[in-house]
């Protein structure tokens, strides 16, 4: 049984995106991963969204964010991120190139890092429709009125609450 609290934990905000094959599976396989990660557990998780790709072409995206409850230190989340990642077949061929997950670090706790690897919170977030909107839903006080007017333009659904798909 997974601890309702851990030591030393900090509160990690993942978005999940995916475009190629199928994405409602691979999202529903990288919030496992998630959950099992090493002294990790998985609080809670957005509705599943639709979005149009940005500065790219290819299918639409399915979108989430979940919060991750970890005793993982941020570069140890980044590795597991991409160890994640790679298991579901990610390739990077060119920038913003479609891809079957991506998992970014958008918060740790209240922690800036600035490094070669690892910056968060993640510097495009704020741009978002598809990071702000699942966020807004989980920590409305955390997301304005003008940051929401700011990605009003962008092509972004709601497609099911996390009940029905999250499972
Ligand atoms: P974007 O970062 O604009 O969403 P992307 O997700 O397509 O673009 P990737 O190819 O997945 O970009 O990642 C490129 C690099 O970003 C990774 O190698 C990683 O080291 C670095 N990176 C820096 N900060 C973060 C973060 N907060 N979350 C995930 N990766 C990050
Ligand atoms: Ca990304
Ligand atoms: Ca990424």
């Amino acid at each position: 049984m997974s601890p309702s609290t851990l030591a030393g934990a900090a509160s990690a905000w993942i978005g999940l995106g995916a475009n190629l094959g199928d994405a409602r599976t691979a999202l529903q396989n990288a919030l496992r991963a998630l959950a099992a990660l090493p002294g990790s557990r998985l609080v809670q998780v957005s509705s599943l969204y639709r979005s149009a790709p940005v500065d790219a072409g290819g299918p639409d995206y399915l979108n989430v964010v979940a919060e991750l409850q970890t005793a993982l230190a941020p570069l140890d989340l980044l590795h597991a991120l991409q160890a994640i990642e790679l298991a579901a077949g990610r390739e990077r061929p060119y920038r913003n190139a479609p891809r079957t997950l991506d998992l970014d670090l958008l918060l740790y706790g209240e922690q800036s890092i600035d490094g070669a690897e690892l910056t968060v919170p993640h510097p495009r977030m704020w741009q978002r429709a598809f990071v702000l909107l699942p966020l807004a839903e989980l920590r409305p006080g955390w997301v304005t009125p003008a940051q929401l007017q700011a990605v009003a333009a962008q092509a972004i659904e709601r497609v099911d609450a996390p009940a029905d798909w999250a499972g």
